[in-house]
């Protein structure tokens, strides 16, 4: 398919200080969008000026929700080349996403082709300063003015990007986490292993709740048995305990992280001993209350690598590590970002340049 291309000839200035970038807020001057039809496949991709888009009233997504999404960065090297980390493992789980919601799968080759068209269309707008990024937002959504139930006959994949900022702007700082006992956020057979937007509005008020006690997220219990650890917010978790490394293995209610992969890999080819398995909250009471919970650290393409320094589970306040980073929260902090910023060799194959 070839892409047709729409230059935006009211670029809009770009921001100077960098360091006031946050997340998510400004958006670059061009974005990418295909189409689907039923009898046609995904046809018109285009890369056309960033702007608002119009859809009817009826359309299917804002009614029962059918979408989904991924996250990735661009980061700029200090020698000026571009590099995406890992890209066809978000177009892997995209499709996995789609499977899930009926939406039709996406070609993943031509999309990341396609990305990289974008990527060097607004290439001027990835950030310079250490830690920043350019952060790619793809996503799929349903658009038929019906009001009935029924996978969508019509659909929209668009792209946008946005310049975001270092996610600890006063460094890798400890996190306070809730452990929710009331809500649950997915469970098996149900979305959470898909990145959808009904996950996400399934967690708000958990969120919400447990900010107004000053925890900055959330971590999941299975919605079964509210025993079992799935995950924090949109990261997943990882507890370093005396000789193993315990992440909650992938049960079907818990996002597959890219960042947690590349923990798990990084971490075995150290040599510690990386355990995908059932981990229940009692376990990590008991752990702690016998001195063996060394670590605990969230992973996800936000933050890469979030230390937990104190956990709460009902009455039950623990703090980990003195409140400070763990020896391999860090070491997995500088080899993922100096892998992702070009200045360690990638052996594992990992980066892919946007040239
Ligand atoms: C995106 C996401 C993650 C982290 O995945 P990465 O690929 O590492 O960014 C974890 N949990 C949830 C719920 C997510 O949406």
């Amino acid at each position: 398919m070839e892409i047709k291309f729409e230059r935006n000839t009211s670029p809009k200035a770009k921001p100077q200080d960098e360091s006031q970038l946050g997340f998510g807020k400004i958006f670059t001057d061009h974005m990418f969008i295909m189409e689907y039809d039923e009898g046609m496949g995904w046809h018109s991709p285009r890369i056309v000026p960033y702007g608002d888009i119009s859809i009817s009233p009826a359309a299917m997504v804002l009614h029962y929700g059918q979408e989904v999404f991924e996250g990735l960065k661009a980061y700029r090297t200090k020698d000026g080349r571009v590099l995406l980390f890992r890209p066809d493992k978000n177009y892997a789980r995209l499709n996995s996403s789609n499977e899930r919601l009926c939406i039709p799968q996406v070609d993943e080759s031509f999309c990341i082709e396609a990305l990289k068209e974008l990527i060097k269309v607004d290439k001027d707008w990835i950030p310079h300063s250490e830690g920043t990024s350019l952060y790619i937002r793809p996503f799929i959504f349903a658009a038929d003015p019906f009001l009935g139930v029924h996978p969508a006959h019509k659909l929209y994949y668009m792209v946008i990007l946005s310049p975001s900022g270092l996610y600890y702007p006063e460094g890798l700082n400890p996190v306070k986490i809730y452990v929710e006992s009331s809500y649950v956020r997915a469970v098996k057979g149900g979305m959470g292993y898909t990145k959808t937007g009904g996950n996400y509005a399934a967690s708000l008020k958990a969120q919400n709740d447990a900010a107004a006690i000053n925890y900055s997220q959330v971590l999941w219990l299975d919605g079964v048995e509210r025993k079992y650890i799935e995950e924090v917010g949109a990261m997943n978790v990882f507890f370093v305990l005396d000789g193993e490394i315990v992440t909650p293995e992938l049960d079907g209610a818990t996002l597959p992280g890219v960042t947690r992969a590349s923990c798990i890999e990084l971490l075995r080819s150290w040599g510690y001993t990386v355990n995908e398995r059932l981990i229940s909250i009692d376990e990590v009471e008991e752990a702690h209350a016998a001195g063996k919970l060394i670590e605990m650290f969230g992973t996800g393409t936000a933050a890469v690598i979030s230390p937990v320094g104190e956990l709460r589970y009902k009455d039950n306040v623990m703090t980990i590590n003195n409140n400070q980073i763990g020896e391999i929260s860090q070491r997995l902090y500088d080899s993922l970002t100096s892998l992702q910023m070009g200045k360690t060799e990638d052996t594992f194959g990992w980066t892919v340049e946007v040239k």
